[in-house]
């Protein structure tokens, strides 16, 4: 049995070449833990002060966005009291937040006819595979049985009835927002860092999502490396990048749990309960919507190319695919960012 779990700047899916760790003069980095995984910070501007400050209210944005908003561990958090509240006649009343986010989802779950899917806690639960993957769980892994991801499906597969600013959940029904999770905290440092006048720009990663913002001090775009999935090289090409982008990869190297061989990795197909097998090992969708690039990638890995590069279109934004037989696609927009590594 083996566990995998990708932690640090090396062995995250997609790692900043610039910005981060060389500290080039008036760029200041930073380096953290939340939301179960590494948050890098690379901070443009004059005076290391007011880049400390900044990374200071950015972990304490993620913090505040964990607990009190998408964790469904923790109880301060709405998304814990939303799955608290299944079952129940009157539903729940969401925050404005809540609520536009919600109606995000279940557009994109509609458009991926299903791939993507926030009431599909129980399955997640059931394979539990992040907590497996950080060695958070002790023991031997144990692949669930068919009969008990039919059983978790039963209860995914109800509807999520959104009226307004009420949600209403069917009994045992679970939401879990990790798809988008480290999309929303870019949105949110996209915000904070529009307020700082002093900071001309920044790159900072949330795991495998990554914001780029403002001018480095040379004026250079933002050089984002995309993690070779085979692990034959730390990366297996670059996106240069011009201002404001978020970029977020989903890969099946990312989180996993090796048994007899077989990969179970933590994207989950709701059409089978199965971790998706679609042939492909990794996705980056580039979007200006942290949201967006974040659910994207993990719709676009569960639908596979056709589907998915049909799916990025209609939202606009641009997809990288690498795939299980190595060969690499790319939607027309995302040519002109992308330079594949020399071997
Ligand atoms: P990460 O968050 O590790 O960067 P993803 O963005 O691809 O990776 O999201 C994976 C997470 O999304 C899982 O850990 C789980 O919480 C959740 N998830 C798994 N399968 C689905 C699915 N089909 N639809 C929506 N969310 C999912
Ligand atoms: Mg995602």
């Amino acid at each position: 049995m083996k566990f995998f779990f990708k932690y640090g700047i090396i062995f995250i899916m997609v790692f900043v070449l610039a910005g981060c760790g060389r500290v080039a003069p008036k760029a200041w980095s930073y380096t953290d833990t939340a939301m179960g995984t590494v948050i890098h910070q690379g901070i443009y501007c004059e005076e290391e002060e007011i880049a400390r400050n900044f990374s200071q209210k950015a972990m304490e944005e993620l913090e505040h966005l964990e607990q009190e908003i998408l964790s469904w561990r923790l109880e301060t958090a709405e998304v814990y009291e939303i799955n608290a509240s299944a079952g129940s006649e009157e539903g729940y009343l969401l925050s404005k937040e809540m609520g536009a986010l919600l109606w995000d989802c279940m557009a994109l779950s509609e458009a991926s006819e299903g791939a993507f899917d926030i009431g599909i806690g129980a399955l997640v639960r059931l394979w539990d595979i992040d907590r497996w993957a950080a060695q958070a769980q002790t023991g031997v892994y144990q692949v669930p049985s068919e009969e008990e991801v039919r059983m978790a499906l039963q209860l995914c597969s109800g509807q999520i009835r959104l009226e307004a600013d009420r949600v209403y959940l069917p009994e045992g029904m679970g939401l879990d927002l990790g798809a988008v999770g480290k999309g929303i905290a870019l949105t949110k440092f996209q915000s904070l860092l529009e307020k700082e006048e002093a900071i001309s720009g920044a790159v900072i990663s949330v795991g495998g999502s990554i914001l780029t913002y403002g001018k480095k001090a040379d004026g250079t775009n933002w050089i984002v490396g995309i993690t070779d999935p085979f692990g034959t090289s730390d990366y297996i090409g670059t996106l240069s990048l011009d201002g404001q982008w978020c970029v977020s990869t989903s890969g099946n190297y990312e989180r996993y749990v090796e048994v007899d061989g077989v990969r179970y990795h933590h994207i989950l197909d709701p059409a089978t309960g199965y971790p998706a097998d679609s042939g492909v090992s990794s996705v980056t969708v580039l979007s200006e919507n942290g949201m967006l690039s974040d659910g994207l990638s993990t719709a676009c890995f569960i639908l596979g190319p056709q589907k998915g590069m049909t799916l990025a279109e209609k939202y606009g934004v641009e997809v990288l695919y690498i795939l299980d037989d190595g060969s690499i696609i790319l939607s027309e927009g995302m040519k002109p960012y992308w330079t594949q590594r020399e071997q």
